[in-house]
C-alpha cells in the first residue's frame, strides 16, 4: 500500500494530527515517531495526549527515556530513544513490558532502541517542508491501517 502523506503548515496542524490519532488508536497499539530533531515529534505526542484529555504539561522523555501517562482504562507511555545507549538498562527497567496489550506506546527515535524494540502498528514519520512540515504514515498492522483510514476519511 502507497503511504499517505498529509501537509502540516504550522504547528496547530500538528497537534491536529495528535487530536486525530488519539481518536483512532486503541490500547495494545505502538506508534513511532520518526524524524530529525524539531521535526514535531513531541508536538504531535502533546496533541494526542490533549486529544486524549490530559489537562498537564507534556515533557520532552529526553532525559527520563519514558514519560507515564495514566489513563483510567490504559496507560500511555511516551518514550525518546535519543539518550538510549544501553539495551540491559532497558531489560533491568522492566520497559519490555510495558509494550502490553492494556498500553498505548508513542516512540520518538525508534531507530536508537535497535532490536530490542518491537515493531510498530503505525509510523508517522515527520519532515521539514518550506515552514512547515509533512507527515507520512505507514501502517505496520491491520490495526495501523485502520487507524490510517480513520485518519483520512
Ligand atoms: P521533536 O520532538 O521532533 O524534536 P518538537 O515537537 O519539540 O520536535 O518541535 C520542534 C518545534 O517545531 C516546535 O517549536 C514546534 O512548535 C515546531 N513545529 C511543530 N510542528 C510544526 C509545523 N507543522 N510547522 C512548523 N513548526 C512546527
Ligand atoms: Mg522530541
Amino acid at each position: 500500500r502507497p503511504n499517505p502523506s498529509l501537509p502540516l503548515p504550522d504547528e496547530t496542524a500538528t497537534l491536529d494530527l495528535g487530536a486525530r490519532l488519539a481518536r483512532v488508536l486503541r490500547p495494545g497499539m505502538t506508534v513511532w515517531l520518526v524524524g530529525d530533531l524539531g521535526a514535531g515529534k513531541t508536538t504531535l505526542s502533546r496533541g494526542l495526549l490533549r486529544g486524549l484529555g490530559f489537562g498537564g504539561r507534556v515533557k520532552s522523555p529526553t532525559y527520563t527515556l519514558v514519560e507515564i501517562y495514566p489513563f483510567s482504562s490504559f496507560n500511555l507511555y511516551h518514550f525518546d530513544l535519543y539518550r538510549f545507549v544501553d539495551p540491559e538498562e532497558w531489560e533491568e527497567a522492566g520497559f519490555r513490558e510495558y509494550f502490553n496489550p492494556e498500553s498505548i506506546c508513542l516512540v520518538e527515535w525508534p531507530e536508537k532502541g535497535g532490536a530490542i524494540l518491537p515493531l510498530p502498528d503505525l509510523e508517522v514519520r515527520l519532515e521539514m517542508a518550506d515552514a512547515g512540515r509533512v507527515a507520512r504514515l505507514r501502517g505496520g498492522s491491520e490495526e495501523g491501517w485502520r487507524c490510517i483510514d480513520e485518519i483520512l476519511l
